[in-house]
């Protein structure tokens, strides 16, 4: 009998998790499944520039996967139930419970309207495609002159705020940032920053909390208003209910409580990477909702699977950062290079050089989820434990 996997979720955390299970274990041995919404791989990190106009590439998950072993099923997750080990799940042939020896949890996040009045009713995001093709569609029929206000200061902000200044230089584009812009950053950083949105002509409104959005302007929490014909909301991402909703040990923003091997705190048989998973990393910080901590969650929670089910010695992936690879519109970029536990240091990168790096990143990520087994011949190795029935899982851990 084979020992199922399931893993939810096709994002960059789940693919990636999924292509290296099948790597690490043999075929005979494992039956991994995995359930996305989507019959595509979604670029997340590239939502800005298809809502700024440009066109990605078509990423099929069919194709990714077809011979890896792995069995892609398109349909929506709707519940979990964690005690019973079994997952509802709606497609085109209807709902359907699917079960689990091993369950890999990786269905990523949303946009946070933070419980702002207004946000849902008027404000556009991008932390998904259909948020981006909205706004793709409302800035295509936005007329010149218009306003274009990027709520939030964050990664997200900064890139969607250059992106599309820099693809309708005809509109007034302007920022609202709670704090200084790019305060965590470097003084280049910072002072790079700067120069950009001063090139592109973009308006910061720096230190001002938006209380409250409405049809064609936003209120601050001072009582001011700004203008906005269009509002794009940035302020950080939301985890899916489906969590919250199950017996499994979730955080107050309902992400899974997961130990260094990303496996869930309460439940030995459910792991969670990405951005649905409250993880721990370098200097007892939890882990940045990002593909930089995403990936080597993957393979971490991957690895650990496969070792345990294997009777392998358990690993340790290094899971720490490097850089923030900013993009500030197509020909440049910002590079900050931090500690491991995402402090700036003085060292960055700017310019058109940092536009490229960024690039290459983008890419190198989508190379990693469309080449699951990287390309290379897998070393995989036998089942020895949790072969039989659900439960043998849990008996076989560490
Ligand atoms: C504009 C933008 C720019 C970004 N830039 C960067 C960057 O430069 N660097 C960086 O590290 N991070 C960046 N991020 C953050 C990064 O995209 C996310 O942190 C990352 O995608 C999280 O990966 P994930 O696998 O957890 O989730 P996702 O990539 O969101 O994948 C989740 C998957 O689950 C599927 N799914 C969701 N709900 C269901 C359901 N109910 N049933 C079935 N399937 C479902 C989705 O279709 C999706 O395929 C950016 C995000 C945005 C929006």
């Amino acid at each position: 009998m084979q020992h199922r996997i399931l893993v939810l979720g096709a994002g960059y955390s789940g693919a990636i998790a999924a292509g290296r299970l099948a790597r690490r274990l043999r075929r005979e041995d494992v039956a991994i499944t995995l359930v996305n919404a989507e019959p595509d791989f979604v670029e997340r990190v590239r939502m800005h520039q298809l809502a700024a106009g440009q066109d990605l590439t078509p990423r099929p998950l069919g194709e990714m996967f077809a011979g890896t072993g792995v069995e892609l099923r398109i349909a929506k997750v709707t519940g979990v139930d964690a005690d019973r080990r079994t997952v509802s799940v709606t497609g085109t042939d209807g709902a359907a419970e699917l079960a689990y020896d091993t369950l890999v949890y990786a269905l990523g996040s949303a946009w946070n309207a933070q419980g702002v009045p207004g946000v849902a009713e008027h404000a556009h995001e991008i932390a998904g495609r259909p948020g981006a093709l909205r706004l793709r569609e409302r800035l295509a029929r936005l007329a010149a002159g218009r306003t274009v206000l990027v709520v939030g200061g964050g990664l997200t902000g900064l890139e969607a705020a250059t992106e599309i200044a820099e693809a309708r230089p005809d509109l007034e584009v302007a920022l609202a940032a709670r704090d200084g812009l790019g305060d965590w950053l470097s003084p280049k950083g910072r002072e790079h920053l700067r120069k950009v949105f001063g090139r592109l002509g973009i308006t910061v409104h720096e230190h001002t909390d938006v209380a409250r959005v409405e049809a064609g302007r936003v209120v601050t929490a001072g009582g001011g208003t700004i203008p906005a014909a269009v509002t794009v909301w940035t302020t950080g991402f939301a985890v899916h209910p489906i969590a919250k909703a199950t017996t499994l040990e979730v955080t107050g923003t309902g992400q899974i409580a997961v130990d260094a091997t990303m496996r869930s705190v309460s439940h030995p048989d459910v792991y969670a990477v990405g951005d649905a998973a409250m993880a721990m990393g370098p200097g007892d910080k939890p882990l940045r909702m990002s593909c930089a901590s995403g990936a080597p969650a993957a393979l971490q929670a991957a690895d650990a699977i496969a070792a345990r089910l294997t009777g392998g010695k358990l690993p340790d992936v290094p899971i720490r950062y490097f850089n923030q690879c900013i993009s500030l519109g197509r020909g440049d970029g910002l590079i900050q290079y931090v500690t491991a536990d995402d402090r700036a240091v003085r060292a960055a990168l700017t310019g058109r050089l940092a536009a490229v790096y960024k690039e290459l990143v983008c890419k190198g990520a989508a190379w990693a989820v469309a080449n699951p087994t990287f390309g290379l011949p897998g070393r995989r190795r036998p089942v020895t434990r949790g072969r039989t029935a659900a439960g043998e899982a849990a008996k076989a851990t560490a």
